[in-house]
C-alpha cells in the first residue's frame, strides 16, 4: 500500500516538474506553452469570475465536510451511548 502511495507521489512530482504555475489564475500548465491555457482567453473580468467562483466551491465544500463531520461523529457518539 505504502509502495502504492509512493508510486503515486513521484508521478504527480513529475508531472508538477514540466509545468509552471500561473501567477494570474494559479492554476498549472505545460512548460513549453507560452501562456496559460486556462486564463490566457480570459479578460479579467472574467478571470475574476472564476476565480470568485471557485473560492466560492471550496468554502461550500469545507462547510460541507464540516457538517458531515459533525453528523458522523455525532452518531458515532449516539450508537456508542445507545450500546450502554
Ligand atoms: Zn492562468
Amino acid at each position: 500500500m505504502n509502495l502504492w502511495f509512493a508510486h503515486r507521489a513521484a508521478e504527480k512530482l513529475k508531472k508538477l516538474k514540466n509545468k509552471t504555475r500561473c501567477h494570474r489564475c494559479g492554476l498549472y500548465y505545460e512548460k513549453h506553452l507560452r501562456a496559460c491555457s486556462h486564463c490566457s482567453a480570459l479578460d479579467d473580468l472574467q478571470l475574476d469570475a472564476i476565480i470568485r467562483k471557485r473560492r466560492s466551491f471550496r468554502t461550500k465544500l469545507g462547510i460541507g465536510m464540516f457538517i458531515g463531520a459533525v453528523v458522523f461523529f455525532g452518531l458515532i457518539l449516539l450508537g456508542a451511548i445507545g450500546l450502554r
